[in-house]
């Protein structure tokens, strides 16, 4: 494997675990005690907030992951996202929590919820670590929101470049952005 660019630090870990627990408190506060929150992740990006975020609430959370394909041409930022793997469990008459890494277009997340809310879930919400709104090309209301970032590319927990950096335990801006082999 070559040489992996070293990211510039946009989140710390620090300052990443201190807004989930924020959200958590958000989130924790807008649901009824008595509801089960069933949380759906958006693979592969969503899965390292999903663990914080699932820790961070002061309530039992079951959890289910979905998987979306962008198909489209390289050069044209319109595509219809596809799911290829879906959730496993039935939603219909749960309180579903969608856990999303980043919102870039809102393409992806605009379909899935599309797809979601035809099983007629008791409630359907999101939540995205991360929100670009400066790229959107389809109206989206998110209900929570990690952090607003410009148009910049970023990579680390979860979140890669070719597969690389998800490992990262901070969010960082890589650009420009390395050649792929
Ligand atoms: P959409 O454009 O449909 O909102 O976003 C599609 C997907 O593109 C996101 O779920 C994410 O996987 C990927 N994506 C968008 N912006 C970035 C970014 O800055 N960094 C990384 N690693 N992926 C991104």
């Amino acid at each position: 494997m070559p040489q992996c660019q070293e990211p510039v630090e946009l989140f710390s870990a620090d300052k990443l675990h201190a807004r989930v627990r924020e959200l958590a408190v958000e989130i924790n506060a807008d649901y009824a005690p008595e509801s089960s929150l069933h949380l759906a992740a958006v693979l592969k990006g969503g899965f390292v907030f999903l663990v914080d975020l699932m820790r961070a609430l002061a309530r039992p959370a079951t959890i289910d992951f979905v998987a979306m394909k962008s198909y489209g041409s390289e050069t044209c930022s319109q595509y219809i996202p596809r799911m290829v793997k879906d959730l496993e469990e039935e939603i219909t008459g749960r309180d579903v929590l969608v856990v999303e890494d980043i919102v870039d277009t809102g393409q992806t997340l605009s379909r899935l919820l599309e797809k979601l809310s035809e099983r007629n879930p008791r409630s359907l919400r999101t939540v995205a670590l991360l929100n670009k709104p400066s790229r959107r090309l389809v109206s989206l209301e998110l209900d929570y929101v990690g952090f607003t970032i410009d148009n910049q590319f970023v990579v680390g927990y979860g979140l890669d470049y070719a597969e690389r950096y998800r490992h990262l335990p901070y969010i960082g801006l890589l650009e420009p952005l390395p050649q792929t082999e």
